[in-house]
């Protein structure tokens, strides 16, 4: 009976953007156990197995425990704080003096609660006069970003879990809720409408095995296969006129362009056949209430952008928007994506503002305090290009935080030269030896999720808490507190005299959302987020209390652009960058192999149970028809190259891949040897799930 806990608290999980909220069951004031809130809108009572683990990735003796400079190739030294911010700034202050403010960057996170992140956007940028920082939601979110930016006038993902319940035709694109999401597909999974479950999916996915409907497309086929969709749904008058007229610009042009996609065309580049398409487009027809779904195989795409917008196309000339069930829907990956969007202070001015708008940098100035020309009047360089720019000797200076880029940036072999690069790389993270850490001259320890206080933002726009439950292991500090450190060491802290506490950072980001379309002036403090179940952007201050559970945006047909109209947006589709060809006949598909592992597995990985539920040593999922043909056994070795690298993998004969295409997970540190730097030109998103690949017996 002494180990029973002997109290509770409730905090959002730090994995998915699902934003399940767990019970912390606490003893003497410790977190020591996890069962998922029954009462929270978002799980109702249930979890994925990241989440009932979510405190055993914390007990790591990988966990970084004190600062840490690097004295040879292979060998760092603990230091105390003293001596590393010390470092930390006198390296970059020279760098800096030497080579231009913008000759130090930042990469960031979309992991860290959201209080944090405002602080080291503006810590970086109006403390310390950097000009370029981009996050790691630019591998995962940045197509989705830039498709509501101009379409609705807005980063504005329009829906509620409850349109997953409510639709009775639901589309998944390039999605596999039922591993990625899995908490979200249980709400599916309760649909009372019996619903048509339609998956377009190169490859037989769990979700695509529990669908109506497989569109088991080409590889990127998709946005041929829905403007073909939207050309039948036209020429058969299947599509809402007076919704079109009322809310809506440039359809007519729309309607033009589409008419180059007849079926025959879309059967030749999609590999469905007619009536497939047909049935497709009659689904949507025939639904009265219709959801699109996508997550990275349409973001993480050279045509992200108008894939994810060929969707948001097809919910407005439907009408299926703004109402229960409906919605083009891009689902966030990371537990705090949505906060990254608005306040990193990275692609957006903190607050969805725009660095290059006038009136936006004195609003900002305003609230804070601080001189306006502490604010750059220009957009930071997008992660590749800030990547290019060490290349190319411009930028010298990294400080990355809470990502893991040497694993997960695309065409690895590249990046990790380029880290080796600079003068001097600082890695602030919970765990020592990341993949990135190994190339860092400083490391920063930093607390994890349950160490420290905050909120994040949710796929569906609902802001949640998050906790300290536990302490962090030896020297290491939340990322809040590390700010604040460096914020002095740099010579900057009167610049945030009032960011005293991620609860004041709270209530100075109420004020800078105020007035813009994530106004959540509205939510009073901590605990009214606490006592609603989280609470969904907007929520103005004139809302009325307390705020409906589950709120989705455009009921009254008004978006953001300054008319109040959405606009269609496409244009032709671009060839695919590398092809496969005689050298290399397979294409690569890369993505999320299982529910209990996370990304690059930097915490999954510390925990004993998610280990055993996925695999440690890398696998390739290949068709028995091309096995055949290369004579490759079941659980044989083979090597996986392409142009840029190889790869030694356990051949996985399935039928889930079509012959000629394979599929490798991203959670393994090899993965990205092989993928191929290119990027959506709208977007800047990493291209990570097609190039040519080819196969060697051992
Ligand atoms: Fe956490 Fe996502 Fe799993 Fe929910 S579904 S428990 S938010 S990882």
């Amino acid at each position: 009976e002494k180990n029973l806990p002997d109290a509770t608290t409730q905090m959002v999980c730090g994995f998915c953007g699902t934003g399940c909220n767990l019970n912390v069951h606490l003893k003497d004031g410790e977190g020591v156990c996890i069962t998922p809130t029954t009462e929270y809108p978002v799980n109702l009572g249930m979890a994925c197995p990241k989440g009932w683990e979510a405190l055993s990735v914390l007990k790591s003796p990988d966990r970084a425990v004190s600062p840490l400079v690097k004295k040879s190739p292979s060998h760092w030294e603990p230091v105390d704080w003293d001596t590393a911010l010390s470092l930390f700034s006198r390296k970059f202050k020279a760098i800096q003096e030497q080579h231009g403010a913008d000759s130090v960057a930042f990469l960031s996170t979309g992991q860290m609660v959201t209080e944090e992140m405002a602080f080291l956007g503006a810590l970086a940028k109006f403390g310390m006069g950097m000009v370029h920082g981009d996050g790691n939601t630019r591998q995962c979110m940045a197509s989705a970003v830039t498709a509501y930016k101009q379409s609705f006038g807005f980063d504005s993902p329009p829906f509620t879990y409850q349109d997953l319940e409510e639709s009775d035709v639901l589309v998944f694109v390039g999605a596999n809720p039922c591993i990625a999401h899995p908490i979200m597909w249980e709400r599916v999974m309760r649909n009372p409408h019996s619903p048509e479950i339609i998956v377009v999916d190169p490859r037989r996915t769990e979700t695509a095995m529990q669908s109506t409907l497989h569109l088991q497309i080409a590889p990127k086929s998709d946005l041929p296969l829905f403007y073909g969709i939207a050309n039948i749904l036209i020429e058969r008058g299947w599509i809402n006129e007076e919704y079109i007229q009322a809310h809506t610009d440039d359809f007519e042009a729309f309607v033009t362009h589409v008419k180059a996609y007849p079926i025959e065309r879309v059967v030749t580049e999609t590999g469905l056949n007619q009536e497939t398409i047909e049935q497709f487009a009659e689904l949507i027809h025939s639904g009265k209430r219709v959801s699109f779904w996508w997550t990275m195989g349409v973001n993480q795409s050279y045509q992200g952008v108008r894939t994810a917008q060929s969707l948001i196309n097809l919910a407005l000339m439907t009408g299926n928007i703004g109402k229960p069930g409906t919605g083009p829907n891009s689902i966030t990956g990371q537990c705090n994506a949505m906060g990254s969007r608005l306040f990193s202070n990275t692609t957006n001015l903190l607050g969805g503002h725009d660095f290059l708008n006038e009136e936006h940098r004195a609003k900002v100035a305003d609230i804070l305090s601080i001189p306006v020309d502490r604010i750059p009047a220009e957009n930071s360089l997008p992660y590749h290009k800030i990547i290019e720019g060490i290349l190319a000797g411009k930028i010298k200076g990294l400080w990355v935080i809470c990502t893991n880029p040497a694993h997960s940036w695309i065409n690895q072999g590249q990046i990790r030269d380029i880290l080796d690069r600079l003068d001097f790389l600082v890695v602030q993270d919970m765990y020592h030896n990341t993949e990135t850490a190994r190339h860092a001259d400083l490391i920063l320890p930093a607390a994890g999720w349950g160490e420290k206080e905050g909120t994040f933002i949710n796929a569906e726009r609902r802001i949640g808490r998050v906790k300290r439950v536990t302490r962090a292991p030896g020297q290491a500090l939340s990322d809040f507190s590390i700010f604040k450190l460096i914020a002095q060491y740099w010579g900057c802290a009167d610049l945030f005299s009032e960011w005293k506490s991620p609860e004041d950072v709270f209530q100075i980001m109420k004020q800078l959302s105020a007035g813009q379309p994530c106004d959540f002036s509205g939510i009073e403090d901590y605990a009214e987020i606490e006592e609603q179940g989280g609470i969904q952007w907007p929520l103005t201050e004139t809302a009325a209390k307390p705020p409906e559970q589950q709120r989705r945006l455009f009921a009254d047909g008004q978006f953001f652009h300054s008319n109040g109209r959405a606009r269609f947006m496409y244009s032709d589709p671009v060839k695919m960058p590398e092809p496969p060809n005689e050298q290399y006949p397979f294409v690569l598909l890369t993505g999320r192999g299982t529910a209990s592992q996370w990304h690059t597995q930097t915490r999954t990985k510390n925990s004993d149970v998610l280990r055993k539920l996925y695999p440690n040593q890398i696998y390739v999922e290949m068709n028995p028809q091309d096995a055949a043909h290369y004579s490759i056994k079941p659980n044989e070795m083979i090597f996986v190259e392409s142009q840029r690298g190889r790869l030694k993998a356990r051949a996985f004969l399935t039928q889930s891949v079509q012959p000629k295409q394979l599929f490798i997970p991203m959670h393994y540190e090899e993965t990205n040897r092989l993928t191929d730097a290119v990027f959506d030109p709208h977007s800047s998103q990493p291209s990570y799930k097609c190039c040519a690949v080819r196969v060697v017996k051992n």
